[in-house]
């Protein structure tokens, strides 16, 4: 499934909010096989009422919702690009998510130590940004070294070596300026060479704004979280905002309760339902939907994706032996019969 890590300074509300989102994943989902597969990591489910609807339509045995990995990569802090062992191995968990989720705290309490000793959301995402960059820069510039030595053994290899040394010096240079790499403009062909460096710039980020809870319902009065808004739209990233005590919380509430505590608060629902569908908005993932009467199961799929692509997620055969699909509407709600080719399933997701 979709991996998600989450990172952020000391004491801004990381574990809470990790526990959280298991917690309440947990209790979304009762029948989903659900585990914590180590201490830091989480499966939830991705709550979607339209699986609810196809599955009580075809009186299906169980419903299966998408999932995403949530990951707690405690540990990033200054320095961590430099050090040889820890920090190191933190950078290299985020190398191996899809998304990141940087917590930044935007919850005055003179309890909670700030690491900088004041709330400061700026220099708090900077100071991870760095390390980022850092670490990019290090890989990129070893990479380029070896490039150079030009070890290609045919015309094809060459040209793709070639296309991975032009992207990897645009790329240098906007690390030097203090940009990240998924701000370079940069061809199909140029992205797929750089591919494998998995660059941690390169990945997407979405700035989880952690609240106090009388801010839920107006967050924007918060001038910390005005600042992250600002800064999330500078280097092209995505924000939630969410209280990770609130959420904390609500998972102690029976279900029954959590609507009533979270109408206090002036909100609707619980922010783990927000902090998915960004997610899923910023990597540009839809999901689609298979059903019969043993299950209804969502398919998490990219945006764009063609019919015969989207079967094959299921099954590589289904994408090979593709025949033609149909649309229909029944009930509020577009369907797709699969047996056509080429329609973009985008439809797909209503
Ligand atoms: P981490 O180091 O980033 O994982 O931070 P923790 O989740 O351990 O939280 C550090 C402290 O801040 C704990 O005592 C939390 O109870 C507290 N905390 C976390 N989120 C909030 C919040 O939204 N409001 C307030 N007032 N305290 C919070």
């Amino acid at each position: 499934s979709l991996r998600a890590g989450i990172v952020g300074l000391p004491n801004v509300g990381k574990s809470t909010l990790f526990n959280a989102v298991v917690e309440n994943g947990k209790a979304q989902a009762a029948n989903f096989p659900f585990c914590t597969i180590e201490p830091n990591v989480g499966i939830v489910a991705v709550p979607d009422p339209r699986l609810h609807v196809l599955s009580e339509l075809s009186k299906s045995q169980r419903a299966v919702p998408a999932s995403i990995e949530f990951v707690d990569i405690a540990g990033l802090v200054k320095g961590a690009s430099q050090g040889e062992g820890l920090g190191n191995k933190f950078l290299s968990h985020i190398r191996e998510v899809d998304s990141i989720l940087q917590v930044v705290r935007c919850f005055e309490d003179n309890d909670i130590v700030h690491v900088n000793g004041k709330v400061d959301p700026k220099s708090d995402i900077d100071v991870i940004n760095l390390e980022l960059v850092f670490s990019d820069l290090d890989q990129i510039e070893k990479r380029i070294e070896k490039l150079k030595k030009g070890k290609a053994k045919d015309s094809q290899s060459k040209v793709k070596e070639e296309a991975e040394k032009s992207a990897l010096e645009r790329i240098k240079q906007a690390l030097m300026d203090g940009k990240p790499a998924r701000a370079v403009a940069l061809t199909e062909f140029e992205k797929d060479a750089v591919k494998h460096l998995c660059l941690l710039t390169m990945k997407p980020i979405i700035y989880v704004a952690n609240v106090a809870e009388s801010d839920l319902a107006e967050p924007e009065n918060n001038s910390h979280v005005n600042e992250v808004m600002n800064l999330a739209s500078e280097l092209r990233s995505g924000i939630v905002t969410i209280s990770a005590q609130v959420e904390s919380e609500l998972t102690e509430l029976p279900s029954d309760e959590r609507t009533e505590y979270l109408k206090s608060l002036g909100v609707n629902e619980s922010g783990l339902g927000n902090l998915i569908r960004e997610t899923y908005s910023l990597l540009g993932l839809r999901t689609y939907f298979t059903s019969g009467e043993k299950e209804s199961k969502a398919w998490t799929i990219l945006a764009g994706m063609t019919a015969p692509q989207a079967a094959g997620v299921i099954h590589s055969d289904f994408e090979k032996g593709f025949i033609r699909a149909e649309t229909v509407y029944c009930l509020g709600y577009f369907l797709i019969y699969w047996w056509n080719s080429n329609r973009d399933v985008n439809n797909l997701s209503y």
